[in-house]
């Protein structure tokens, strides 16, 4: 008999926003991504109970980034689990889960920088502590190669797949090629109108990688994701289509590539648009309309990544 395992995607909603976490059935089952603090209990929870699973019986949370969507929930569903669950995350963003203040250090780092405006400043970090649940210590810090067994004869394999974040990671499936690749593929980006991406380099590397070498044969994505027309497309793909929509991740990361150099490379930036900043000129010509007051909001994380790429993160 072929080999099969049963994946239950569990959509958690909050907000506008839909992210989603992956059951995978195995003598020690797990949940890949956990939505947000209060999903849990709204979304993981009732999910499973109507495929007449129960959240105790739980045994792994694996993490395929720090970002405050994926990563938000665990210590929720950690105590459904009586605590008996194993917590994994990247060794690189190890941090985001053991103190939540990271997100915070980060948002200033970054989107702080952008966003000027104190009043929205701390509308946004009141948003990350709300989304975000208690601190909590990883059992395991995986990197590259790493093999994680979920009993019987089911094993998953640990690829690093940055840029999208810097700990990024997919987890496939071995003997099957099922790839829960969440963010790191993205097509035309997600609700934010644009793919967020921190590293271009590495973004660009891990969907090559993925595309070239892994050539899964399920994937897996963090979200709905928008295709060139706009319109968002499934989360779980198969077959043929995957292609294609590793391809297309490829084509909008080269379209922002582009963009980002014309108006960047004489370093002459004299803009200073109500929302975008400096790159009101780059928003126009993405054709982005996007509200940066609004979380999720990719705009800047994005554009200063690209940034980054042409002139180092000095400049
Ligand atoms: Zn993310």
């Amino acid at each position: 008999m072929e080999k099969s395992v049963r994946i239950i995607p569990i959509e958690c909603k909050f907000g506008p926003v839909t992210a989603f976490a992956y059951y995978v059935d195995a003598p020690e089952p797990a949940i890949i991504d956990t939505g947000v603090n209060t999903s849990a209990i709204h979304d993981i929870e009732p999910t499973l109970a109507e495929h007449g699973i129960n959240i105790e019986d739980i045994r792994w949370i694996l993490l395929t980034h720090g970002h405050v969507d994926h990563l938000g929930g665990v210590s929720e569903l950690w105590e459904k689990t009586g605590r008996r669950a194993k917590v994994v995350i990247s060794k690189k963003e190890a941090r985001l889960l053991r103190d939540r203040n990271e997100h915070i250090v980060d948002y200033k780092a970054l989107q702080g920088k952008y966003i000027k405006d104190p009043a929205i400043q701390i509308k946004h970090i009141e948003m990350l502590k709300t989304d975000i649940g208690a601190n909590i210590e990883p059992d395991l810090e995986v990197v590259e190669g790493d093999h994680i067994s979920l009993g019987g004869d089911i094993t998953l394999t640990v690829i690093e797949t940055p840029g999208h974040s810097i700990g990024s990671l997919t987890f496939l499936i071995d003997g099957l090629d099922w790839a829960f690749a969440a963010d790191a593929v993205q097509m035309y980006g997600g609700l934010g109108g644009l793919p967020t991406i921190e590293t271009p380099t590495q973004y660009r590397a891990s969907l090559h990688r993925l595309l070239e070498e892994v050539q899964p044969k399920r994937l897996y994505l963090g979200h709905p994701f928008r295709n060139v027309n706009g319109e968002l497309q499934n989360a779980q793909i198969e077959g043929e289509q995957i292609k294609a929509v590793l391809q297309a991740s490829l084509e909008m990361d080269a379209k922002l590539a582009e963009i980002v150099k014309s108006h960047l490379s004489n370093r002459s930036l004299t803009d200073h648009h109500e929302l975008y900043g400096p790159y009101g000129k780059i928003a126009e010509e993405i054709g982005y309309t996007g509200d940066p007051r609004n979380l999720p909001c990719a705009f800047f994380v994005t554009i200063n990544g690209y940034k980054e790429e042409l002139f180092g993160s000095l400049n």
